[in-house]
């Protein structure tokens, strides 16, 4: 074998697909009912997007981006996550003047180049909500609704909530120094990267994922110590809607999330079956990211989800009914005639919404039989040169072997009663 996927990047065999299409069937219809519409941007964005966006001194921008230049000399990015190219949208197509509050959904593929391991890969999908225009504590608390009820229907009992505020720019500044000189005397037990970070972006230290850093960090000051009034007001209310739809959630002081634009609400929703990449959901609220993209001040919250981990969550619970993509019929043909009337049939079968098959494989009749019976066709019909002279039909019943002869002209009726009569 000389070509394999690279590092990293999966394929979604068909055998997968059952689970994937639940995901995706189930963001189709639950975000709806909570007023979203679907966004597709783009899957890669001038570099400078996420640069912005995201932040510079984050892990994915600073390690974990495909960037490339493209034959016009740009700086080109495969988009690392979606917030950034959604405001990004937004504020291109000036949405901000046409509706008050835009609620919008995506699902799609996000590049990371992270080290690989199960539940991290470098091509992976999110899904996710993005409301921009509110700064309503209720919006938070819907996000955070809306991201368990979709587990939840999907079965997924067991998730946790964990929340936090990271309060406003001010709050966080106050915070960082205070993190800062805690931090200081103990630069020696942090590790490398954590060193570095303490100049350049040293919340960054509380999501660190060494032992070693987490050790010190325990002790250090909390963010929500340093909350200003209206921002600890925002986080009270925020609870009392949660505490109202009757989410139960942990409350996670150390909790900042990886992505520089967040404020005030953040949140994780896990599940302890995934391992050590637990996260299923990751969100919050970014109220300062339309403005550093040259906006006007807009406040928005939002969140994304991995549909790989849940996935995998989904296979090892058996959450989902496994049914292969069945076969209606199966025609089989015996010479080159039959053949050409026998495609004729079959695109008139799929014209009329039955999933129907030939043989492309020239087998023999026995062989297209045991093809038929293989991949479960609810009915086998066989056309001869006999039948087809005499404008006939054979329909073999494949459990008994019983065969009844049905005119070319009512074949496709009774194959409709048929199928309905089974179903
Ligand atoms: P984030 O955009 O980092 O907040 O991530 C949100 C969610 O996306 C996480 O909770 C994961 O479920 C998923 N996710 C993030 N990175 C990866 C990755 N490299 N591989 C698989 N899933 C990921």
């Amino acid at each position: 074998m000389k070509y394999y996927a690279p590092k990293g990047l999966y394929d979604i065999k068909p055998e997968d697909m059952p689970y994937w299409h639940a995901v995706e069937r189930e963001v189709r219809s639950t975000m709806p009912l909570y007023g979203y519409e679907e966004i597709r941007t783009p899957i890669m964005e001038k570099t400078e997007v996420f640069a912005r966006g995201v932040g510079e001194e984050t892990d994915v921008v600073s390690k974990e981006m495909y960037t490339f230049e493209d034959k016009g000399g740009r700086s080109m990015t495969l988009r690392p996550e979606n917030t950034a190219s959604v405001v990004r949208a937004y504020l291109e197509h000036k949405f901000y003047g046409k509706e008050e509050l835009s609620k919008w959904y995506y699902l799609g593929p996000m590049f990371r180049y992270e080290s690989p391991q199960k539940g991290r890969s470098r091509q992976f999908h999110q899904y996710g909500a993005e409301a921009i225009g509110s700064s309503d504590p209720s919006l938070d608390a819907e996000m955070i609704s809306l991201s368990t009820d979709l587990l939840r229907s999907l079965g997924l009992e067991e998730v946790g909530l964990t929340l936090n505020s990271i309060g406003c720019p001010e709050d966080r500044n106050n915070y960082v120094n205070q993190l800062v000189e805690y931090l200081e005397p103990e630069k020696d037990r942090l590790c490398n990267d954590c060193r570095a970070r303490l100049d350049t972006n040293p919340l960054r230290i509380l999501d660190c994922k060494e032992e070693s850093c987490q050790k010190v960090v325990e002790n250090g000051p909390e963010i929500t110590d340093y909350l200003c009034s209206e921002c600890q007001d925002h986080f009270d209310t925020v609870k009392g809607y949660l505490n109202q739809l009757g989410l139960d959630y942990q409350l996670d002081p150390k909790l900042v999330r990886g992505l520089d634009y967040y404020t005030k609400t953040v949140f994780e929703v896990f599940s302890s079956d995934l391992g050590a990449q637990d996260a299923l959901v990751g969100g919050g609220r970014y109220d300062g990211l339309v403005e550093l993209f040259g906006g006007d001040p807009t406040p928005a919250v939002g969140f994304a989800g991995g549909i790989e981990r849940l996935v995998l969550l989904l296979e090892e619970l058996e959450r989902v009914e496994m049914k292969k993509n069945g076969l209606d019929i199966y025609l089989a043909t015996l010479d080159e005639e039959t053949k050409q009337t026998g495609m004729e049939l079959v695109q008139e079968l799929r014209n009329g919404g039955i999933r129907a098959e030939i043989d492309y494989l020239d087998k023999s009749l026995q062989g297209q039989l045991g093809y038929a019976d293989r991949y479960g066709a609810e009915i086998t019909a066989i056309l001869g040169p006999r039948e087809l002279t005499e404008g006939e039909i054979t329909l073999r019943d494949m459990e008994t072997g019983d065969q009844t002869t049905v005119s070319l002209d009512e074949f496709r009726s009774e194959i409709t009663n048929r199928l309905d009569s089974e179903s």
